[in-house]
């Protein structure tokens, strides 16, 4: 059994927790110390429960709580070695390597992907195996054949559907803002994320929880009634549970 929980997802900042066996490891810490450690308090843990911190990668929106959360932890961080050298706060004997690699946390099988994303060293994740997977993979423009596989292989997805492309074109974001967001190295669209649900509903995935909505440029019911839509037309709704994460909102945890 395994447990899954986000904390709070989107540009304002991103955090979730992963538990399997005696692993707990956060994945990623955006917002701030106080607000990731309420949530972890929500759970009966305290910091020094963790036993890791993925980060995916060094935007200040995934990284904004280490400085004051590493020092009330000593858990292990987990990077890529380029988003290593961007963190803004380091400690202890890290798990470093290159995106792509696969890496075992204590006896948890993890995956890794590069993430086309417009930040040196940005990866994506797959944890665990079989009912207990959980691919996480946000902060990127496109998915590739590499990221496709990693979410493949595994029976829950946490996804990016960042934005409806409509709501960005016409909304009030700067122009190169836009172009940057809309970029194979931005963020995936509700568009993009249906397409993907939908063929991977056709393989294993059983659970998909769309995160990193975009609080200027997208509305949960679009972001959901997207991909929903995508998952009728191949009369896989009933097959898939659809969820979204939501903003400083913690969510409840779900059982893998
Ligand atoms: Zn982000
Ligand atoms: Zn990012």
């Amino acid at each position: 059994m395994a447990l899954f929980c986000s904390f709070t997802s989107g540009s304002k900042g991103n955090s979730g927790i992963y538990i399997q066996g005696g692993k707990r490891i956060l994945i990623d810490a955006g917002t701030n110390a106080k607000y990731i450690c309420a949530c972890l308090a929500e759970l009966g843990l305290r910091p020094a429960d963790l036993t890791h911190i993925v980060i995916t990668h060094a935007h200040n929106d995934h990284v904004s709580a280490l400085p004051v959360l590493l020092k009330r932890t000593d858990a292990r961080l987990v990077c890529t070695g380029t988003t290593w050298d961007l963190l803004p706060a380091r400690k202890g004997d890290p798990i470093l390597f290159e995106a792509g690699d696969s890496l075992v946390l204590d006896d948890l099988p993890v995956q890794t992907a590069p993430t086309p994303h417009d930040c040196l060293g940005s990866c994506c994740y797959a944890f665990g195996s079989g009912e207990e997977s959980l691919a996480y993979c946000t902060d990127l423009g496109t998915v590739t054949a590499d990221i496709f596989e990693l979410m493949r292989r595994c029976r829950n997805l946490f996804i990016e559907s960042n934005h409806d492309v409509d709501m960005l074109r016409t909304g009030p974001y700067p122009y190169p803002l836009k172009q940057r967001v809309l970029s194979d190295r931005g963020h995936l669209s509700n568009e993009t994320c249906a397409g993907i649900v939908s063929r991977l509903a056709l393989g294993g995935v059983r659970r998909v929880i769309l995160g990193h909505l975009s609080e200027v440029n997208n509305q949960p019911a679009l972001a959901l009634g997207q991909s929903r839509k995508a998952l009728q037309a191949l009369g896989a709704d009933g097959d898939v549970l659809l969820g979204a994460a939501a903003a400083r909102q913690m969510q409840p945890p779900v059982v893998l």
